[in-house]
């Protein structure tokens, strides 16, 4: 059977090039970085040079670079080490309500310890009003959190517009831009941010591997202690063979981002056309053009449960994703869409296409040809489909 994945937002195949460039480090050149011996220096060399090329790709200092384990424990080392660490002159913290668990998790866990949280809505195509941020931060507020992409609906915040607000209040703002690097250009000095997170797995590297920038002068109380490494801000031997497929993956993805952008807009706007031409009463959540990773399509199709749809697409090969992976299994409809004031009935009938560097026009030329039936069929048997004749 034909295999269709459009799940990149929640994670993407490796790419052979990058595989290749981390072979080495797992069985020649296996030093630790913290040894002073050969095997040592060598290890430390593709930590430094991997370091400088992060740094380089957002417009960071290599000082700033602070490797991780992914997405989830940067945002983890973000919020907590930053909130800890300002404790006792600031005991506020700001995050969008429409943030990766990672992030909302993490204010939730503040908040159980005493921190007061703000969570700041959305209109409805995702976007974080600047005016709401500027109404809630105080002089109490330690650090603001608002992600770059939004997982789910793939709404590009306006970043410097909203970290510029925090600069008068000495708070920090920190993005969550795990959705961002490799797709649309990253630069620390022009977001305005102070501290950002990457994951390697979200642009064809390894799982497991991810990096926190933090600003020079910021400090955070670290969340493991051990020994020396990153600063002692992030303890633990280093993953070399994955820090080396981080930088791998940057670079490939940083070659051909302009062309992909444009490949992948294409192939958007050709999808959501077609379904939108034979399908009835399905909309796309989040902006259509402007303001949106391409990449991210999703719709919402009423009438109908977004999980059955997932099995039915799953039964022809084609791999969806509802709401957000971590969500999937409950019923819950997605926080995201809710928050963006989608209905709960919309919300529960969503579906997150995500395209990537291998998607083809055949995939969704496929897609296009299995959906209309799947979606037919779900409906004749949903009663609101009939209630509404
Ligand atoms: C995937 C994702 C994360 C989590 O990253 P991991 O490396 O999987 O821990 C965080 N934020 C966003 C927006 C994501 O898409």
């Amino acid at each position: 059977m034909k295999q269709v994945y459009l799940d990149y937002n929640s994670t993407t195949p490796m790419d052979e090039r990058v595989l290749e460039a981390m072979k080495p480090y797992f069985t020649e050149k296996y030093g630790n970085a913290s040894s002073v011996h050969h095997f040592g220096r060598e290890a430390k060399t593709a930590l430094e040079e991997t370091r400088e090329k992060v740094a380089d790709f957002i417009g960071a200092d290599p000082s700033e670079i602070y490797f991780t384990s992914g997405g989830t424990e940067s945002d983890n080392i973000a919020l907590k080490g930053t909130a800890s660490y300002r404790r006792k002159k600031k005991d506020h913290i700001i995050v969008s309500a429409i943030e990766h668990h990672a992030v909302l998790e993490a204010a939730k866990f503040l908040e159980k310890n005493g921190f007061a949280v703000d969570y700041l809505g959305t209109d409805l195509e995702g976007f974080v009003s600047p005016d709401e941020l500027r109404e809630k931060i105080t002089d109490r507020t330690s650090m603001v959190s608002i992600m770059h992409a939004n997982n789910e609906v793939g709404t590009i915040q306006d970043i410097p517009a909203l970290a510029e607000i925090t600069r008068g209040k000495d708070a920090v703002f920190h993005t969550d831009a795990v959705q961002t690097v490799g797709k649309i250009e990253v630069d620390v000095e022009q977001l305005k941010v102070d501290m950002l997170a990457m994951s390697a797995h979200k642009f064809y590297g390894p799982k497991g591997v991810g990096a926190l920038y933090i600003r020079k002068g910021l400090k955070v109380t670290p969340l493991i202690h051990g020994g020396h490494h990153e600063k002692k801000r992030r303890p633990g031997t280093e993953n070399i063979p994955g820090i080396v497929g981080f930088g791998k993956a940057l670079e490939l993805a940083e070659e051909n981002r302009e062309q992909e952008h444009h490949r992948l807009s294409d192939l958007a706007d050709f999808f959501i056309d077609q379904i939108q031409a034979k399908i009835s009463n399905v909309y796309l959540n989040g902006p259509r053009h402007e303001g949106r990773i391409p990449s991210t399509v999703n719709l919402s199709f009423e009438f109908i449960e977004g999980e059955s749809i997932i099995l039915s697409l799953d039964m022809k090969g084609i791999a969806v994703a509802s709401g957000s992976a971590c969500t999937s299994g409950s019923l819950e409809p997605s926080h995201v869409l809710r928050a963006m004031g989608v209905s709960a009935e919309l919300a529960q009938g969503s579906i997150r296409f995500s395209m990537g560097r291998f998607t083809t026009k055949e995939d969704l030329e496929y897609t296009v040809s299995v959906l209309p039936e799947i979606i037919e069929r779900l409906r004749s048997m949903s009663p609101l489909y009939h209630q509404s004749d």
